[in-house]
């Protein structure tokens, strides 16, 4: 993808650096930073494709057709390096980044550009930053830096006040993907005294929105897929390759029912500041409440909103700590559906 398909986006930010590229005159180290991986990484590409062409087009986009181009739009450009978490601990490891910058050190297939990506930077240790602080001071020559993060709080001021820091926030936080899939439509049907019934009906209909998560997960990993390998004959590099294809696929999977796990506490949020007496074109996220009209005139009891959040919480974190995810969501979904005995009658 390249540099220009995010102009109408960001039209300054695009000519900015296609202005530094065209000048001769663009950075070793950048920070990009925004609210959703997966996107800031097709723009990583896209900058890289940029600052590795040699084509130099008379506006300082990238050409297309030399060699760096090439390799870049079949996804084989040899000297682009990835470092990012890819255990369920979401972790990036300071041996896995000695690693990445033992690999950025070594010399680059002359005529290409060296470039090291850090996808999900805020996953950097303490002690794997300033591992990298050295390198990013004083980058190898021919060597261009990108670091991608969706919370730079989570970096050291040291790391940061080394990039360019590029902002490609587009919204506070994107619950876009709860959305598609459905989540809030389903979990509008999810209240007190519901019964049994709907608990465990809700709790189907988002385990099968983890499935399609997967299946998500799966198409992105095969998309993404490095082809530079599919011919090798040797049976330890075929076995690493799937390894980390599996790994990669269980990192996006993660990382995608996160954003849902958040965006179903948000939800139970939106509904506790009703409560509150928050207006609704007031609500950070009123568009969830949409399917949910009535809730506006009848919300439910204060402490029993904020009794689901403290729920919607503790359900994240059984799920985060790998406990089984249908056992999690059943028994969340029937707290909160649970039916209350009636008061007993006066009479
Ligand atoms: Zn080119």
């Amino acid at each position: 993808m390249p540099l220009s398909d995010f102009k109408e986006a960001f039209p300054l930010l695009c000519s900015r650096l296609e202005q530094a590229k065209r000048n001769g005159r663009t950075g070793q180290a950048y920070l990009f930073l925004g609210d959703d991986a997966v996107f800031l990484e097709k723009f990583a590409m896209a900058w890289a494709q940029t600052a590795a062409c040699t084509g130099n087009t008379p506006t300082g986009e990238s050409c297309g057709h030399c060699h760096p181009c090439d390799l870049f739009q079949r996804n084989c450009y040899p000297e682009c390096l990835f470092l990012r978490p890819q255990s369920k601990s979401r972790q990036i490891t300071v041996e896995a980044m000695r690693q990445f910058e033992y690999d950025i050190n070594l010399a680059a297939t002359p005529g290409l550009l060296k470039i090291g990506i850090i996808v999900e930077a805020e996953c950097l240790g303490e002690e794997a930053q300033n591992a990298f602080l050295k390198t990013l001071e004083e980058p190898p020559p021919n060597t261009l830096l990108l670091l991608l993060t969706v919370n730079s709080r989570k970096l050291l001021p040291t790391i940061r006040s080394r990039c360019q820091t590029i902002s490609l926030l587009r919204n506070r936080q994107s619950y876009e993907l709860a959305a598609q899939k459905g989540l809030f439509t389903v979990l509008a049907k999810l209240k007190r005294g519901a019964g049994a019934g709907i608990g465990l009906k809700t709790s189907a209909r988002i385990t099968a929105m983890f499935a399609e998560l997967h299946k998500d997960a799966e198409s992105l990993a095969e998309e993404t897929k490095d082809h530079r390998w599919d011919d090798t004959e040797d049976a330890r590099i075929k076995k690493q390759l799937e390894e980390e294809y599996i790994a990669k696929i269980e990192a996006e999977y993660v990382r995608l029912r996160e954003s849902m796990l958040s965006a179903l506490t948000a939800w139970f949020l939106q509904r506790f500041l009703i409560c509150q007496g928050v207006r609704k074109d007031l609500l950070p996220h009123a568009e969830m409440l949409e399917a949910e009209e009535d809730i506006f005139s009848a919300p439910p009891k204060p402490e029993e909103a904020e009794e689901d959040i403290r729920l919607a919480e503790e359900l994240t974190s059984c799920i985060k700590a790998n406990v089984d995810e249908r056992l999690a969501l059943d028994a969340f979904c029937l707290t909160v559906s649970e039916k209350k005995p009636k008061p007993a009658s006066r009479q």
